[in-house]
């Protein structure tokens, strides 16, 4: 009896210094993020700075809702202290992968989680699912970022400062993002205030910044739209003002048919950014500013 009361003793003490150890070679070096999309990659660099290095597994400019994982992401995953994804059946599939690639104590977060989602819209009677796309209201990125702050706080003590004044500089700057959206937007004619798109995308955008959303028919960028929808959206951007459609730089087959749509109701295409950074605007902000001066160019 005593001897075993020892070894476990000595078992347990053993567990200890190995926790001990592996958290201090955690806080001695560069905490490993992996998300699943960019723009959740630029929320966790915002707040992470030189104390991170975070990797998306969908890469820049590839479509999320229809990418496949290679080996490669499920290394990276192996190595990761935190995941993140966006919740809300956006990254679903790639929940899986994820888990079951990670270390056996690694939390995956969800950054949508505890915000309110919308409900799509109706068509033809029946209610489709609700739209993932939270991101695009900037409440709800300072939301994300607040849930990425407390876990990587979580995650590194020792760093909770440094990811809090981070975190403070970074709200700071969507704020005044939210208000430059909502001052410039405003002068848009209501008459005007429509986005047609391909996908279901900018329904948290719409609600925030007061446009009426008529989604191009597919809420997921996997489906194919059916001609009476496309009719439907025919004679609508024929009656506006000013036609103009909206497509998405990660969408290929999206592109043709909005392009077929233009062509129809004799509208201007412009490009919205919604599910993917790029070269081109590589950090929310400036994603959120480009799609600013796009509404305004195409809609006022
Ligand atoms: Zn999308």
């Amino acid at each position: 009896m005593k001897k075993k009361a020892y070894r476990l003793l000595l078992v347990g003490g053993a567990v200890c210094l190995l926790a001990l150890w592996s958290a201090s070679s955690l806080e001695a070096r560069q905490l490993q993020v992996v998300t699943t999309f960019s723009i959740l990659q630029d929320f966790v660099q915002q707040v992470g700075g030189r104390e991170v290095a975070v990797h998306a597994l969908v890469p820049l400019g590839a479509d999320p809702h229809t990418w496949e994982p290679s080996p490669r992401e499920a290394g990276l995953v192996a190595k990761a202290d935190l995941l993140v994804a966006n919740g809300a059946a956006f990254d679903d599939w790639l929940l899986p992968v994820m888990r079951s690639a990670a270390g056996p104590h690694v939390s995956l977060i969800l950054a949508s989680e505890g915000l309110s989602l919308l409900e799509a819209h109706t068509h033809h009677g029946h209610t489709h699912a609700h739209d993932p796309h939270l991101w695009l209201s900037v409440p709800n990125a300072v939301a994300y970022v607040e849930r990425i702050t407390q876990a990587l706080q979580e995650l590194s003590p020792d760093r909770a400062d440094y990811f809090a004044e981070n975190a403070a500089r970074y709200i700071q700057e969507l704020w005044a993002l939210d208000g430059r959206l909502a001052a410039e937007l405003a002068e848009i004619p209501p008459e005007n205030r429509i986005i047609v798109t391909y996908h279901n995308a900018f329904s948290y955008l719409a609600e925030r910044y007061g446009f009426e959303v008529v989604e191009f028919l597919v809420h997921n960028p996997e489906a194919e739209p059916n001609p009476r929808d496309l009719g439907r959206l025919v004679e609508l951007v024929k009656q506006l003002e000013k036609p103009a459609v909206f497509t998405e730089p990660q969408l290929n087959s999206g592109t043709r048919y909005i392009q077929a749509l233009a062509q129809e109701a004799g509208a201007q295409v412009f490009t919205l950014y919604s599910d993917s950074l790029s070269e081109a605007v590589p950090t929310y902000v400036e994603m959120m500013e480009y799609n600013l001066q796009v509404l305004l160019e195409a809609l006022q």
